[in-house]
C-alpha cells in the first residue's frame, strides 16, 4: 500500500461530510486550551504518551490538538490514520499496527514514530456525519477494554460539543459584529448633528452655558462610543490605515494628559525617559494611552496613576500602573479579546472594545501589548512601539 487514500478509503458521502465539517469553521483554526485538555486527559485517563483531536476535510487530516506529536498541525489525508477512522461509528482499534495488514509498512510505524497502538473515536455530528477523531496512540502494543472503548467514544462526543458550543460562540460573535457595523454607520449622521446643534444653541443661548457643557459631555461620551464600534470592526477588517510621522514621546504624553484631565480630575504621575522621538502614527498611539489611562481611571477609582515610559534598544515601552482591585489571572488571558469585559455584571459600563481597539493598534505599528495584574494590588497595562532612535 502506497498510501491510505485510495478508492476504499473514501466514504461515498464525503462531499456531504466535508460541507458538514465545513459549517464548524474549525479548518485551520487556532490551538484551543479546551481541545488540548481533553487530549491531556486522554492521554492521563489511558495512560498512553500521545493522544491528537483531528478534523478531517477532502485533502487535508487537521490536528486541532495533540500531546506528544511535537506540535504538528496538518498532515495529508493520504498519510494520516484518520482516512481511515472516519469509515466506521465506533471505535477503530489497532492493537499492534506492526502486524496490520494495511498500516504495518506505514512510514508512522516503520519509522520514528514507532506506533503500535491506535485507538481512535469518531467525532461525529448531530446529524450523522464523522467530521473527525479522537485518537490515542502508544508505541508499544496493547489492547482497550469494552469500557475504555465506551469512555473514549464518550469523550470524543466531548469534543463534538465543544465544537458545536465554539461555532455558536463564532456565530454569536458574528452577529454582534454586524450589529456593531450597522448600529455604528446608522448613528453617525444623527450624532454630527447632535454636534452641531450644540454648537449653535452654546451661541444663541450663552446663558444655558452649564446645560450646552453637559449635553456636549454627554454627545462627547456616545460619539467616543461610537468611533470604537466603528474601529472595532475596520481593526478586524484589517482596514486601517497608519499615517506614521515623527513625534516626541513627552508631547504626546502631555496632550493625552490635558485631554484626560479635561474629563476627570485624578492623579497621575509621569516616571521615566520620554524625551525621544518616535515614528508612529500619533493620533493612534494617542488613542491607545487615553484608553489605558481611562480604563485605569475608570476601573481602579481613587488610585494614584502612573504613567512610566522607558527607552529600550529597539523600542520603547509605556507602562500604565494603578493600584486599584487588578484582574483575576484566569481572566488575563482573554482582556484584549474583542467585546471581552471581564466583569459584565459589575457597576461599570462598556463595550469591552478599548483595550481590543489598543492592541489592534500597536500590533499593526509591529510593538507588543499586554498585561501584569495581582488581585488586590493592581495592574500594570504596558505596550511598546519599536523605533529608530
Ligand atoms: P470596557 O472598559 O468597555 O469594558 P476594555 O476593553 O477597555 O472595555 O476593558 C476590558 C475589561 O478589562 C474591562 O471590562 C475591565 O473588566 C478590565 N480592565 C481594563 N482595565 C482595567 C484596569 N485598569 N483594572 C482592572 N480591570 C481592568
Amino acid at each position: 500500500m502506497d498510501t491510505i487514500r485510495g478508492a476504499n478509503f473514501i466514504p461515498e458521502n464525503d462531499a456531504e461530510r466535508v460541507a458538514a465539517l465545513e459549517r464548524y469553521q474549525i479548518i485551520g483554526s487556532q490551538r484551543e486550551t479546551a481541545f488540548d485538555s481533553i487530549c491531556r486527559l486522554a492521554c492521563e485517563l489511558f495512560s498512553v504518551p500521545f493522544s491528537h483531536i483531528s478534523f478531517l476535510d477532502a485533502d487535508t487530516e487537521y490536528i486541532k490538538a495533540e500531546v506528544g506529536l511535537q506540535g504538528i498541525e496538518r498532515v495529508g489525508r493520504a498519510e494520516g490514520f484518520c482516512a481511515l477512522a472516519i469509515l466506521q461509528p465506533e471505535v477503530m482499534l489497532i492493537e499492534d499496527a506492526s502486524r496490520h495488514a494495511v498500516l504495518a509498512s506505514h512510514p508512522y510505524v516503520t519509522g520514528n514514530l514507532m506506533i503500535r497502538f491506535y485507538a481512535a473515536a469518531p467525532v461525529i455530528t448531530p446529524d450523522g456525519f464523522i467530521i473527525g477523531t479522537l485518537c490515542l496512540i502508544d508505541q508499544t502494543p496493547r489492547g482497550l477494554s469494552d469500557k475504555e472503548q465506551e469512555l473514549l467514544q464518550h469523550l470524543a462526543r466531548v469534543v463534538m460539543e465543544q465544537t458545536e458550543l465554539r461555532n455558536d460562540n463564532i456565530n454569536l460573535l458574528q452577529q454582534r459584529d454586524q450589529f456593531i457595523e450597522v448600529a455604528s454607520h446608522e448613528m453617525r449622521t444623527p450624532l454630527t448633528a447632535l454636534k452641531a446643534a450644540a454648537q449653535i444653541l452654546d451661541k444663541k443661548h450663552p446663558e444655558d452655558s452649564i446645560l450646552v457643557a453637559h449635553v456636549n459631555r454627554s454627545v462627547q461620551k456616545l460619539s467616543n462610543m461610537v468611533n470604537d464600534m466603528f474601529d472595532a470592526i475596520r481593526l478586524k477588517e484589517k482596514t486601517f490605515n497608519l499615517n506614521r510621522t515623527s513625534f516626541s514621546l513627552s508631547t504626546l504624553i502631555v496632550n493625552c494628559l490635558d485631554h484626560i484631565r479635561l474629563v476627570s480630575k485624578i492623579e497621575l504621575q509621569i516616571e521615566g525617559e520620554s524625551n525621544f522621538k518616535i515614528i508612529a502614527d500619533e493620533v493612534k498611539i494617542e488613542r491607545v494611552i487615553i484608553n489605558l489611562v481611562q480604563n485605569a481611571i475608570k476601573y481602579a477609582p481613587g488610585s494614584t496613576i502612573t504613567i512610566h515610559t522607558q527607552k529600550l534598544p529597539g523600542f520603547a515601552k509605556i507602562n500604565v500602573t494603578d493600584r486599584g482591585p487588578g484582574i483575576e489571572p484566569q481572566k488575563l488571558p482573554h482582556i484584549f479579546r474583542r467585546y471581552y469585559r471581564s466583569d459584565p455584571s459589575g457597576i461599570q459600563t462598556g463595550l469591552g472594545l478599548g483595550l481590543y481597539i489598543s492592541a489592534e493598534i500597536v500590533k499593526q505599528h509591529g510593538g507588543d501589548i499586554g498585561v501584569d495584574s495581582q488581585p488586590g494590588i493592581g495592574s500594570t497595562f504596558w505596550f511598546t512601539l519599536p523605533v529608530s532612535f
